[in-house]
């Protein structure tokens, strides 16, 4: 059985005094589901000797080599080192502001394995990518281009994030939800065979909120959500993981 995961990306949101909300999770997780909190890069040491034992805490972001003259990024065995267990690769954001590829993140990913993380891998399509009935085929694309080859079944999550769904409140209907989360699970064990394939994780994200949890939870492969907006508020990001 896939253990369900809630992990929180706070993006380039929080400070210090924020970690109370990470703490305050104490109450709504004793460890029957994954929780994860992915604050800015600043906050990944602290956010570490702040959390309960059942709070994970995670990068937003990786470098693909492990040192060096590469100003401003961070490695992954920095992240590990800190007490990181997971990062978030690949988000759109990171795809559009930095002009990431899906060979940026397959490099990222292979960086992130040698440093004894979890990736959870980003992929989603756009609005008119939807409307030309090219979802599959983009989500296809993206699995195949931005995951390397020696995925465990627990180094490995996927987030399916529709970037017209992130921060615009818009969710897809459970019936698309479930038809790219089903492709995705039928594409990984394909590729890695049927226990790998099962055992990983796939993620929703986009505009998940307290109200529409229980619904998107209900949808077949669905095993948690990445969660942006509401994962600020430990009251909001509580009730999605009770949801869970
Ligand atoms: P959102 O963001 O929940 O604010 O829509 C999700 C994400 O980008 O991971």
């Amino acid at each position: 059985m896939r253990k369900k995961l809630a992990a929180g990306n706070w993006k380039m949101n929080g400070s210090l005094a924020a970690l109370d909300e990470i703490k305050a999770l104490a109450s709504v997780t004793d460890g029957s589901v994954e929780v994860l909190i992915c604050p800015p890069a600043p906050l990944v040491h602290a956010a570490c000797a702040a959390a309960p034992e059942t709070v994970a805490i995670g990068g937003q972001d990786c470098h693909a080599k492990d040192s060096g003259a590469h100003t401003g990024d961070t490695a992954a065995a920095m992240l590990a080192d800190v007490g990181a267990s997971h990062v978030i690769l690949g988000h759109s954001e990171r795809r559009e502001d930095h002009d990431e590829h899906d060979e940026d993140v397959r490099a990222k990913c292979n960086a992130a394995w040698d440093a004894g993380l979890t990736a959870i891998v980003c992929v989603g399509e756009s609005l008119s990518q939807r409307e030309a009935q090219n979802t599959l085929d983009i989500i296809g694309g993206q699995l195949a281009g931005s995951v390397p080859d020696g995925a465990t079944g627990h180094n490995l999550v996927i987030a399916y994030e529709p970037i017209w769904a992130i921060g615009t409140g818009k969710v897809p209907t459970t019936d698309q939800i479930g038809e790219v989360h089903d492709f995705i699970r039928a594409r990984l064990e394909r590729r890695f065979g049927a226990g790998v394939g099962r055992s990983t994780r796939i993620l929703y994200g986009g505009s998940v909120k307290p109200s529409n949890a229980n619904e998107i939870f209900a949808v077949s492969n669905v095993d948690g959500a990445l969660v942006g907006g509401a994962s600020l508020k430990a009251s909001d990001f509580g009730a999605i993981i009770s949801a869970l």
